[in-house]
């Protein structure tokens, strides 16, 4: 235990498993800078795309798991209400749930401790849903809180060893315009953090382009 507890919190699950949460100080830890950063891009279909390319496939406990869950939501779905199956079947889809949600959590863990180990920059961008098909809504809901849960992780760590996360929205098209001519630029990867317009040759930083463009006098869409 780094320190001594400030506070202590035991939650009964739906699942009907005791949680034990507390909170404890823990000590920054600054590592040493680097010029390495890397935009991420989480999909359905991938748990992130680096700027470099490299996809990491979701694992297959992820995917067979999404498969039981939309098939107990059937079964669940057809149970009378009132009947003695329904909180039955209500418990078991709640602990398919969490050990899903404890699988996960321990592989956006390692992943977001890869990345912000190896990086100055996390740029991340939002929520790609884009090519659902199979179990739509209940894929994207799953793919959402694995989204922000994800982010958080990669926030605290950012803050603890002294990095940063950057997000993105992929709709936001600030990032291909130029902020002194107005000229579009053309999309550019997440990595690309600092950029010269082709037409009038100004340097620009990406956020600092993309917050004058976005300024509230000056928000447009397109
Ligand atoms: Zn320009």
């Amino acid at each position: 235990m780094p320190s001594s507890l400030t506070s202590f919190t035991l939650v009964k699950e739906c699942s009907g498993r005791y949680c034990a949460s507390f909170v404890v100080e823990v000590e920054e830890i600054r590592l040493p800078w680097t010029a390495r950063e890397v935009g991420l891009d989480l999909g359905l279909e991938s748990l992130a795309v680096g700027s470099d390319g490299e996809k990491i496939a979701p694992p297959k406990f992820l995917r067979s798991a999404l498969r039981t869950i939309g098939r107990l939501q059937g079964s669940l779905n057809r149970k009378a209400k009132g009947s003695s199956n329904r909180p039955k079947a209500r418990l078991l889809m709640a602990r398919v749930q969490e050990k899903v949600a404890n699988q996960r959590l321990d592989l956006f863990h390692k992943l977001s401790t890869t990345y912000i180990r190896e990086n100055q920059t996390v740029v991340l961008e939002d929520l790609n849903v884009a090519g659902l098909s199979r179990n739509r809504r209940l894929a994207k809901s799953i793919a959402d809180a694995g989204w922000r849960m994800f982010r958080t992780l990669l926030e605290y760590k950012a803050e603890r060893y002294g990095r940063e996360v950057v997000v993105v929205s992929r709709w936001e098209p600030t990032s291909q315009r130029c902020s002194s001519c107005g000229h579009r630029d053309g999309k550019k990867p997440l990595s690309i953090r600092r950029w010269t317009c082709s037409a009038c040759g100004a340097a620009h930083d990406r956020d600092i382009n993309a917050a004058k463009i976005s300024s509230p006098s000056d928000r447009r869409r397109g």
